[in-house]
């Protein structure tokens, strides 16, 4: 099994360290990679998209050509995809009242950048996962999932708003899974 990270900007290391010890947890070899080259991404079964700036991942992910490459293999069913914080918003259709970053729209689903505002830019609190149970999430100045529809389903809510939603092997976390040492949920969205 190959997962790669992308590693253009934002919490990268941290999720090659949080990938490599759930493997090691759940006793699954693997390589972890950093992904820096549109030719990288045709060896991978799953690219994580981190958390960072949205806007300058998008626009770095296109000048690549990754978007590009990204998209092919996601589509033709070769490549899983998760995208968690900043990366949740590039796998939206829609990004509400926000036109700025080019998505790579492969979930059927609308996000609100930056939703909680200033008083609770980051903030930690429980979730109930669908397929995992309790969850212990960090937030950091986390976007929301407005909506999910056709193909889009949601595992986990945060109030009457959407903290986590899948379609296929393609899954998207408003919140920081490398933060934490619980890594049942790598186990959950890379299918271990
Ligand atoms: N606020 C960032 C954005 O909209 C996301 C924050 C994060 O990834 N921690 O791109």
């Amino acid at each position: 099994m190959k997962i790669g990270v992308l590693a253009i900007q934002g919490d990268v290391s941290e999720h090659i360290e949080a990938v490599k010890r759930a493997l090691e947890n759940f006793d699954v070899s693997g390589d972890v990679l950093y992904i820096r080259k549109k030719e990288q991404i045709s060896r991978l079964d799953y690219i994580i998209i981190p958390g960072g700036e949205s806007t300058t991942i998008s626009r770095l992910m296109v000048n690549s050509g990754i978007y590009t490459e990204i998209l092919k293999h996601a589509e033709n069913g070769e490549l899983g995809v998760i995208g968690t914080c900043a990366g949740s918003i590039l796998m939206a259709k829609d990004v509400i009242d926000d036109k700025r970053v080019k998505t790579l729209g492969l979930m059927d689903m609308a996000v609100r950048r930056n939703f909680f505002g200033r008083q609770r830019e980051s903030f930690e609190t429980e979730l109930d996962i669908e397929g995992l149970g309790k969850y212990h999430a960090v937030f950091i100045r986390a976007p929301v999932i407005d909506k999910c529809w056709d193909g889009c389903r949601p595992l986990a809510y945060i109030g009457d708003k959407i903290a986590m939603a899948k379609e296929g092997s393609f899954v998207a976390l408003i919140f920081h899974p490398e933060l934490t040492d619980d890594y049942r949920i790598y186990k959950l969205f890379l299918n271990l």
